[in-house]
């Protein structure tokens, strides 16, 4: 007793299940945790303690009844504040969305739901998941688990510093171009960005509809396949779900299986490594990464070198892209359908929605000019539409890829986390760091950060795995591999 919080999900279900402890016992110690720990990192932006009980509470009494039980029985999970949770504020980090609570559940929430899982709070981000590092937040910067001197990396940076200090063992992000693994691996957890399509955004606060997706973090793999599981498949409130029947030739629903290590090397997959991208990295994340690509080659699997061509256009089409949708996204915030009190009386309307708007941090404020300048007549061929060309490309690329690999191997992150403030005035550094996150969104293939290891100071490095399109299963497999040779679930920081 006492050290619940160290277990990872799908251990506390079975125990809560087999009835060797109570839902309410189990959020009861998870709320001591995070009111010890949370001091120091900042993850919560807010969390609803008396509803979680009583949520908990149902799930003890449902099991006492014989009810049928979900899959996520009595999990808690901490959700990134740009998902939509009834009655609960979502901020999205922003001021001016700091009193907005949302009326209805974003559809990933109603299916944790569905499946017992137990929403615990809302968790710190980047402003409407702009940045990389979780410090242009309203409510201040997340601080690293392992050194909280640093940044845990971002946008969902709550989401993965949450996981990494044991105060929840799941929680979602999304993922843009690159946030979930950035934080995963800055803070020594797995996150999966979904392919394009595969979890429904119905609920999720829009920046930049076409690159992004909402996504599981976790300690294990288990977790992460276990609450993909749940929140994927088809949903008739986005048009851009897709069904199983319509992806790659599988007709079923989705699901995803742990399978064993023998299982795994029988499956004879084929890696390719994005050597290009992996020697512009920090010489210690060039390190980590070839020791693990021995440790394939160790096993046996077959492992070839390979590249990426016109990948040096990316990250430029990539913020052509992201900020043109952004700012069209980011009009709506008005004051008018969403927002707070403020009262408009003697303003004309330039004065009042220039009063309101200028409640955008910084960073949002500079990606809607940059966005809104993109889009303008005159420049949209040079800009906008010259981006959609390199997106094809990168896409055609990976086509390329795909037909000789099954999973490609490059760092997620090409540096190590850096110290709060290093780099926050430094817009153009930050864009930068998403160089090798950013190439799965534009091509809508699913992607995985796992932990890979530590650099000498004690700073974790992860380890980035990408397939084709709903391959979600090889990248499954490979981090279950990975899981069992380092234990890396076991690495957990004193905190
Ligand atoms: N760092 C990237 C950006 O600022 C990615 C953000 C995200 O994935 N939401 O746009």
């Amino acid at each position: 007793m006492g050290e619940l919080h160290k277990l990872p999900g799908y251990q506390v279900s079975q125990k809560i299940r087999n009835q060797e402890i109570f839902a309410e016992e189990y959020i009861s110690q998870l709320f001591e945790r995070i009111d010890k720990v949370d001091l120091k990192i900042n993850s919560f932006i807010s969390k609803n303690y008396e509803s979680v009980l009583l949520k908990a509470k149902q799930i003890d009494k449902k099991i006492k009844n014989n009810e049928k039980l979900g899959s996520l029985l009595g999990i808690p999970i901490g959700i990134k504040d740009n998902i939509s949770v009834l009655g609960l504020k979502t901020t999205c980090a922003s001021r001016i969305l700091q009193e907005y609570v949302p009326p209805y559940n974003a559809t990933v929430i109603d299916r944790l739901e569905k499946q017992d899982a137990i929403i615990i709070g809302k968790l710190n981000m980047d402003e409407f998941g702009m940045g990389t590092s979780s410090e242009f937040s309203h409510y201040g910067p997340v601080h690293n688990p392992w050194n909280q001197e640093y940044v845990a990396g971002g946008s969902s940076g709550g989401s993965a510093a949450a996981v990494s200090s044991l105060q929840v063992p799941v929680s979602l992000g999304s993922d843009t171009g690159g946030s979930i693994r950035c934080p995963c691996s800055f803070c020594s957890v797995i996150g999966i960005k979904p392919t394009y399509g595969l979890v429904s955004r119905y609920g999720l606060v829009s920046y930049s509809n076409s690159l992004e997706q909402i996504g599981p973090i976790a300690r294990t793999v288990v977790d992460i396949a276990m609450t993909l599981n749940a929140i994927c498949g088809r949903d008739s409130n986005d048009n851009t779900s897709a069904s199983s029947s319509a992806s790659a030739g599988i007709d079923q629903q989705f699901e995803y299986k742990i399978d064993s290590v023998d299982g795994i090397l029988g499956k004879n997959y084929k890696v390719g490594i994005i050597d290009n991208l992996i020697d512009s990295s920090e010489y210690q994340v060039k390190e980590t990464v070839h020791k693990k690509i021995n440790l394939l080659k160790e096993h046996d699997f077959s492992v070839h070198k390979t590249k990426i061509n016109y990948s040096d256009f990316a990250l430029a089409a990539y913020y052509v892209i992201a900020t043109a949708e952004a700012s069209s996204n980011l009009s709506r915030f008005d004051n008018i359908r969403y927002g707070f009190n403020y009262n408009p009386e003697g303003y004309e309307w330039n004065s009042y929605s220039s009063h309101v708007r200028s409640n955008f941090g910084e960073e949002v404020k500079r990606r809607i000019l940059v966005g809104s300048f993109v889009l303008s007549a005159g420049y949209y061929g040079k800009y906008y539409l010259k981006a959609q060309k390199i997106r094809k490309i990168i896409k055609n690329e990976f086509n390329k890829l795909f037909k000789l690999f099954d999973v490609l191997v490059l760092p997620t992150m090409p540096i190590l986390p850096f110290r709060i403030g290093e780099k926050v005035a430094k817009p153009l550094e930050l864009y930068n760091l998403d160089i090798y996150t950013i190439l799965s969104n534009l091509a809508g293939i699913p992607a995985m950060s796992i932990p890979a290891g530590f650099s000498k100071e004690g700073l974790p490095i992860g380890l980035q795995l990408l397939s084709n399109e709903f391959n979600e299963q090889v990248l499954i497999d490979i981090a279950t591999f990975f899981e069992h040779k380092d234990k890396f679930n076991e690495w957990i920081p004193s905190i």
